[in-house]
């Protein structure tokens, strides 16, 4: 068996793009991958395209090998664009070996661990204050145990002169907090809160707002700052008591090194389509099984994001929960059902392992090909004094 095409789509699905990509052998098995550097889809369809030529006449089933050809052979090694390359093909050939071998992806992995992959909900951007207590309610009386509150961010706030919002931070701050204690005395003890912080705060400003709340509340906060410094989140460290999630923008093993050599993280929020596919996944899983940590999956995209994801889940022991967009309380439109013509279900709060050979996702090409990338760049976030602020 040998590969005899590879084949990247870019189109708006949805409320995002999504980088797709189609790995054929010539036996007319296939697979399918997707890439998770969003907004720069076009850098990592180049990148798609160099891998191109030394794949074609590869063995697929060689995932290990093409997986360390890919990450090497420019002499510059990885990085978040060609990782999110390698992610996309590697995720492909995981679905085209599953499925030429008649097995779901899991099984390539190790085997399942679990019967249920169950995943966390996270509360709609624009939620105002006050209904933060009938959403929880909400989700509670469907089933569900976790949540995650983001970081609020007036949209209403614009700032003169420029694209986008204001980010008032010390407003945020205390909205937020208010937000967790509302969401935690409607949840009960024994529900998972988590915070998403979506790295807009500094040191001092994290600290600021994790000691207004209650020791105990909050079960983790995700990304209150920016990850390029491990040394900053061990000065964080010192002046909060609040478990640490982090890791999505992380698009290597290396990356994870030394917040789980440190202990820096608590919970490892591994993007399948972003650290390096599945290859890579259950190495930086592995890492984290050392340490007692467990994942957090990260899973903003897509049906194949998601079914890689839940593959993952399945097959390591250390597994927290998955992000779903797809709760009772949001439903995000990222499974056009012309263009997937098979996806993963949920069953209440959790998809069940799979049984399927592959990923268990399909893709109607025809349509695909009608469809085309829209040029988009991520919203922009100001801070009052017209300085840039992360979104
Ligand atoms: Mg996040």
């Amino acid at each position: 068996m040998k590969i005899s095409a590879v084949i990247p789509y870019v189109a708006w699905i949805g409320f995002r793009n999504q980088l797709l990509v189609k790995v054929e052998a010539d036996n007319g098995q296939y697979g399918w991958g997707e890439s998770g550097l969003s907004g720069r889809e076009l850098a990592v369809e180049g990148a798609l395209k160099h891998y191109r030529e030394f794949l074609l006449g590869k063995d697929p089933r060689q995932i290990g090998g093409l997986w360390q050809e890919m990450y090497r052979s420019q002499y510059f090694e990885g990085g978040r664009v060609l990782t999110a390359a390698i992610s996309a093909i590697d995720i492909a050939l995981h679905d085209l070996v599953g499925k030429e071998l008649g097995v779901p992806v899991h099984q390539l992995l190790g085997g399942a661990h679990r019967d249920r992959v169950e995943c966390f909900a996270s509360y709609p951007g624009e939620t105002e204050l006050k209904d933060y207590p009938a959403l929880t309610r909400k989700l509670m009386d469907a089933n569900w145990n976790a949540f995650r509150v983001n970081i609020v961010a007036p949209p209403e706030v614009s700032y003169e002169g420029k694209e986008g919002g204001v980010l008032e931070t010390r407003k945020a701050i205390e909205n937020t907090t208010q937000a967790i204690l509302a969401c935690r005395e409607a949840a009960g003890p024994t529900a998972m809160l988590g915070c998403d912080a979506h790295h807009r705060l500094s040191v001092a400003e994290s600290a600021t707002f994790l000691q207004r709340i209650p020791s105990g509340t909050l079960d983790y906060i995700e990304e209150p700052i920016r990850d390029e410094s491990p040394e900053a989140y061990e000065a964080l460290r010192k002046l909060t008591d609040v478990p640490f999630a982090i890791g999505e923008e992380f698009s290597s093993k290396w990356a994870f090194k030394p917040y789980i050599e440190r202990n820096i993280l608590q919970y490892a929020r591994v993007d399948v389509c972003n650290v390096g596919g599945l290859t890579e996944s259950v190495k930086v899983a592995a890492m984290a099984e050392t340490n007692y940590i467990d994942l957090l999956l990260h899973n903003p995209l897509g049906p194949i994001c998601a079914a890689a994801s839940i593959h993952l889940a399945a097959a390591v022991p250390n597994f927290s929960h998955l992000e779903s967009r797809e709760s009772p309380v949001e439903q995000l439109p990222v499974a056009d059902t012309d263009v997937f013509t098979q996806r993963l279900q949920m069953d209440g709060n959790a998809y069940p392992t799979p049984t399927e050979p592959g990923l268990g996702v399909d893709v109607d090409e025809a349509v695909l090909k009608e469809m085309s990338i829209k040029l988009w760049e991520p919203p922009r976030l100001w801070k009052t004094d017209g300085s840039y602020q992360n979104w």
